[in-house]
């Protein structure tokens, strides 16, 4: 599953290579890839409609829509389990899994392409905001990089919860963007152990695992996401977080600090991966 850093890697791609561009129209394959408003109802909105940006809250990504000038409203999109927008030539074979065609500028088209058929796109009106339409977004918490997700905030946010510090940093209204990947990683890298309550948590460790949390995502996002998922970036290539992971997806292998065998525990009904000793309860 794409976690935020592959779709922040998505975003980047599609912003350098479909800005500026119109879009001249398209196919939906799979109608209930749709969200909103209907299938037809989506190309015809879409059609004439120059993308003039791409942004990203979580794991939603929306271009925002311009003609003549003027705001034509928002492109949205949420790739879920297995949604991958790539930017190909038009004259590319038709892969099996593709649900939505959306041309682009004379040549190019932006493919979404989807096995599990989770992924959801929607056209937002110039009247509505992303959020008003894909709730979803509405509400998501703070990101690691935004400024309101202060120690204070987070001190405050762990102070009430009776959940375990993996169960509490999953959960997307409290910190977005914070997968089951990266939540392994930086409950490593903080030496913290993930059944740990996460009222019980230690200044120093929560400071410890918020500068974690910052870091994990930042290192992932310049290095073009994971390959742990069938992840592809718009070129089609996996991004290469992968190779460096500390315990994700790790069970039995050695830790890279004290060679310890890798644990793997259900958390939350979550595989979680961690080093006995380097994370003692
Ligand atoms: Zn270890």
């Amino acid at each position: 599953m794409p976690e935020l850093p592959e779709v922040e890697t998505v975003r980047r791609g599609l912003a350098s290579v479909s800005v500026n561009q119109p879009i001249s129209g398209g196919e939906v394959l799979l109608t209930r890839t749709i969200a909103h408003p209907d299938a037809d109802e989506f190309i015809d909105r879409l059609t004439g409609n120059t993308i003039a940006s791409w942004q990203r809250r979580g794991k939603y990504l929306y271009a925002e829509l311009h003609r003549q000038e003027k705001s034509a409203g928002w492109l949205g999109v949420h790739l879920r389990m297995t949604g991958q927008m790539l930017w190909l030539d038009r004259q590319e074979p038709i892969h099996k899994h593709t649900r939505v065609r959306l041309l682009v500028g004379t040549t190019s088209e932006i493919r979404f392409v989807d096995q599990r058929t989770f992924g959801q796109m929607w056209w937002i009106p110039p009247d509505r905001t992303p959020s008003d339409i894909m709730t979803g977004m509405a509400k998501l918490g703070p990101e690691p990089f935004d400024r309101d997700f202060s120690i204070e905030y987070f001190t405050t946010k762990l102070s009430k919860s009776h959940r375990n510090i993996k169960t509490a940093i999953l959960d997307q209204t409290l910190v977005a963007g914070l997968g089951n990947i990266y939540a392994d990683e930086c409950l490593f890298m903080s030496r913290i152990h993930p059944n740990t309550l996460a009222s019980s948590l230690k200044p120093k460790q929560i400071k410890t695992l918020h500068q974690a949390a910052i870091e994990v995502l930042t290192t992932a996002i310049d290095r073009g996401g994971t390959s742990f998922s069938n992840y592809l970036n718009v070129e089609g290539v996996n991004g290469n977080y992968g190779g460096e992971a500390w315990v994700y997806n790790r069970a039995l292998q050695p830790c890279r600090v004290c060679d310890t065998p890798i644990s793997k525990i259900r958390l939350g009904g979550r595989g979680t991966h961690f080093c006995p000793h380097c994370q003692p309860e």
